[in-house]
């Protein structure tokens, strides 16, 4: 440790968490501890914490009260993680129908609440609340992670990012105290193309960090580019999250990277699981989570088989996710890592598939490319991008009643004007957009990723 991370994590992290409100150093501490204890102790204190969260929830939640109740059940029939199967699955859909009034806890003032927000690009957005606390045990989820991954307060660290980062918006004192702290470099764009791209692998060779974190694309693409220049990076380590990494993906960007990548897994502010150095499968946070596994009917899937994933967060007071249906895929596997953590294993995550396409010019196109052009416009209930040839587009979407053809021509112009000259954009109106069979909303195809790959 140098002088500047000493400094950091002895004085710098302290002033932070007094600034925010955010304590993560408590919850750390606690989590590299209790990482290493025995599955039994983990689950254990899982049964403890669930059924403090259960009463919770039947308590100061209307909308466990009301299914409770709907189901003849009393919070003393969930007394440990088995009885679980008891309660229905919690979607996404439910979530946003009783957001904010009916699925929020009524004993916390919405003023000091964080609004959490899941990225539209599985499925709508997500609205969720947070208290600082909740906060606070979120990055000390993610700070373990990290620490896997060889990562530590007051090293430098790069962040790419093609959607809005999350961090401190609108407080300049804290914004410029996290950038000291954290010592990150953020790269932010929406056009994925090989200017922006070799100016940002520039910028990363100048800053020397010990570690990159972005989507498994993003790098792909970044490695790509670097392969074809003869660059090479020298990282510890690289954070990818968000997407599932395929393996070839993995392969190819260690190899220009010339680091390990880890792959963490999340949704709506649940630091579910991640890869720790043998990179074997992913540890869940089982201080934090509940995992499950189901089947397409919802029964609980055995293990080593595929299924999808359901979650129980045991710290989100504000507003409890009990059995959330992630609408991803994973499997739970009864094998223990060779790192000695007694954190169980998830053998295999399926995220979000996110596909690649090159434009003519060589911009990659991806769902980041299209989502904030969506974001910003009313009258569209669904949308769906294909790319049906190098240079060619259709659009579909499902309009509400507001939609009319001024909104048509500015989705048109929007697309064209980020796609570029070389390729066209054919809008068409539909009333479905099929789902994929496991049930998710894919908002961009491309029909021609091997081109890519
Ligand atoms: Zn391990």
């Amino acid at each position: 440790m140098n002088c500047y991370e000493y400094l950091v994590q002895k004085i710098g992290v302290p002033i932070a968490e007094r600034a925010t409100g955010w304590p993560v150093s408590k919850y750390l501490r606690e989590l590299e501890e209790s990482q290493w204890w025995s599955l039994q102790q983990l689950q254990e204190l899982q049964n403890e914490k669930l059924r403090k969260m259960i009463k919770h929830a039947y308590d100061t939640v209307p909308y466990y009260r009301e299914l409770f109740a709907d189901n003849n059940l009393h919070p003393n029939d969930i007394k440990t993680m088995a009885d679980l199967p008891k309660l229905p699955i919690l979607t996404k859909d439910t979530v946003r129908a009783n957001f904010p009034d009916k699925i929020a806890s009524k004993v916390f003032d919405r003023r000091d609440l964080i609004v959490g927000k899941s990225s539209g690009s599985t499925g709508e957005p997500l609205k969720y609340y947070l208290s600082k606390e909740e906060k606070g045990f979120k990055w000390a989820c993610l700070y373990r992670y990290w620490r896997w991954a060889g990562y530590d307060f007051g090293k430098k660290y790069a962040f790419i990012t093609v959607l809005t980062p999350t961090a401190f918006r609108g407080n300049s004192v804290l914004q410029w105290l996290e950038h000291k702290l954290s010592r990150v470099l953020t790269l932010q764009t929406r056009d994925l193309d090989a200017d922006t791209v070799a100016d940002f692998i520039r910028k990363i060779r100048n800053y020397k960090p010990v570690m990159l974190k972005a989507n498994p694309s993003t790098c792909f693409y970044m490695a790509r580019y670097m392969n074809e220049h003869d660059i090479k990076f020298e990282l510890n380590s690289c954070i990818c999250n968000a997407e599932t990494l395929d393996p070839f993906v993995r392969d190819y960007v260690e190899e220009r990277f010339g680091c390990g990548i880890y792959d963490t897994y999340g949704s709506e502010g649940i630091e579910t699981a991640a890869q720790c150095h043998p990179r074997s499968g992913h540890h869940i946070a089982a201080e934090a989570v509940i995992t499950e596994v189901v089947d397409k009917d919802g029964n609980p899937a055995p293990m080593d088989t595929e299924g999808r994933l359901i979650v129980t967060a045991l710290d989100k007071w504000a507003m409890p996710f009990i059995r959330y249906d992630t609408q991803d895929a994973a499997t739970m596997t009864a094998e223990q890592c060779s790192c000695g953590r007694g954190l169980p294993l998830l053998s295999g995550v399926k995220g979000r598939i996110v596909d690649m396409g090159l434009s003519p010019s060589g911009k990659l196109l991806s769902v980041y490319a299209f989502t904030p052009l969506f974001a910003k416009v009313d009258g569209i209930d669904a949308w769906q991008v294909i790319q049906e040839s190098t240079g060619e587009l259709s659009v579909k979407i499902k309009p509400t009643p507001a939609f009319n053809d001024e909104i048509r021509k500015s989705i048109q112009k929007a697309i064209e004007d980020y796609v570029g000259s070389d390729v066209t954009a054919e809008i068409e109106l539909v009333e479905e957009i099929p789902l994929t069979p496991s049930g998710k909303r894919r908002f961009f195809i491309s029909k021609c990723s091997s081109d890519v790959l």
